[in-house]
């Protein structure tokens, strides 16, 4: 089954819980909310992004405005990356976001695969330019110090996919900081619960900045200039909200630890369990039969797993983790 038939089912069946696709069901700040409804400028800006959007994400990140580019969500940041770097061996670890294949799909490119343990830590052994995503969907594990160490060591250049950079348990190290030979991708859709405004960042060194900026122009052209100036307007409110949804999400993914009846590396971040089931496909189809959405294993390259975000309030996800439990689970 691929994505869009899984859809399909999803929105057909029309399940109580949906905890298929990763939607923050967290109310985006008002602050925010505020800036976007007093936006007036609609005009074209730079296709590097609006300077005052690039330095508002630069001090977030402790860099120079012209290591920022302005990006239509995170995803279009990946997109520029995979181009930018569509001459190399590129790699990325099992189990893996499927919209790497969707971009290398419409470019052409091959995308190696990376063998993971049991408590998904990738062994980083092949020479190549890496796309790793932490903390990662579907598993939600963050890579400790000395695995990121690892990785910039064997890596030509790594493409650090960081949307869930904001929700974390017990920290994060991103390769950024051990190496200079790093792209990030940043985007605003999940620490603002915002995935509709199509806004975020790559932080790269300034020759790959400048080539993502060459693809804005020849895509997007220019990034949504309100968008850009709303946001830039509430950077500030970052490290609060951070700390709020990672909060939220900590005290969900512990829900799922005392109530599912499935195994699971525990998260240190993101939104997502990933539990182990016999058969996802028949998962999938028996969660949905009893009113739960989540989605099959195999779309993100693993057909024993399924993956469930993590996107109800804690009193609906009780509900749905036991009728989760009943329809897939066996014991533990
Ligand atoms: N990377 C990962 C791992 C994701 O889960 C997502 C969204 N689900 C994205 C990138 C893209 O997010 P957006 O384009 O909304 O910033």
């Amino acid at each position: 089954m691929d994505f869009a038939e899984v859809l399909t089912r999803i929105k057909e069946a029309s399940p109580k819980h949906r905890l298929d696709i990763g939607d923050p069901d967290l109310p985006p700040p008002p602050e925010l909310l505020e800036a976007l409804r007093k936006e007036e400028d609609f005009r074209y800006g730079p296709a590097e992004g609006l300077l005052e959007f690039r330095e508002a994400v630069a001090s977030a990140f402790g860099v120079e405005p012209g290591e920022v580019v302005a990006v239509a969500g995170g995803r279009h940041g990946l997109a520029a990356l995979m181009w930018v770097f569509r001459g190399r061996r590129l790699l990325t670890p099992m189990p893996y976001y499927p919209g790497y294949f969707d971009i290398a799909g419409v470019f052409e490119l091959g995308l190696g695969l990376v063998e993971t343990d049991g408590g998904w830590m990738p062994k980083f052994a092949e020479r190549g330019v890496y796309v790793v995503n932490y903390p990662n969907n579907p598993t939600g594990v963050v890579l400790p110090r000395e695995k990121v160490r690892e990785l910039v060591d064997v890596a030509e250049f790594v493409i650090s996919d960081e949307i869930y950079r904001d929700i974390v348990f017990d920290g994060f190290t991103s390769p950024m900081e051990l190496s200079s030979s790093v792209a990030v991708v940043y985007s605003f859709s999940k620490v603002f619960s915002v995935p509709g405004l199509r806004i975020g960042a790559v932080i790269a060194p300034r020759d790959v900045a400048r080539e993502v900026a060459k693809f804005n122009r020849a895509t997007v052209n220019v990034p949504p200039t309100p968008t850009q100036r709303a946001v830039a307007s509430v950077v500030d409110i970052l490290p609060r909200r951070r700390a709020e949804v990672s909060e939220a999400y900590r005290r969900r993914a512990e829900l799922a630890a005392g109530w599912l009846k499935l195994e699971f590396v525990r998260p240190g971040g993101a939104f997502y369990v990933f539990p182990r089931v016999a058969d996802d496909v028949s998962c999938f189809e028996t969660a949905l039969a009893a009113g739960v959405s989540l989605l099959p294993g195999s779309l993100y390259g693993d057909p024993r797993h399924v993956r469930l975000a993590l996107v109800e309030d804690e009193e609906r996800l009780k509900e749905a983790f036991t009728a989760v439990n009943a329809a897939c689970g066996g014991p533990r």
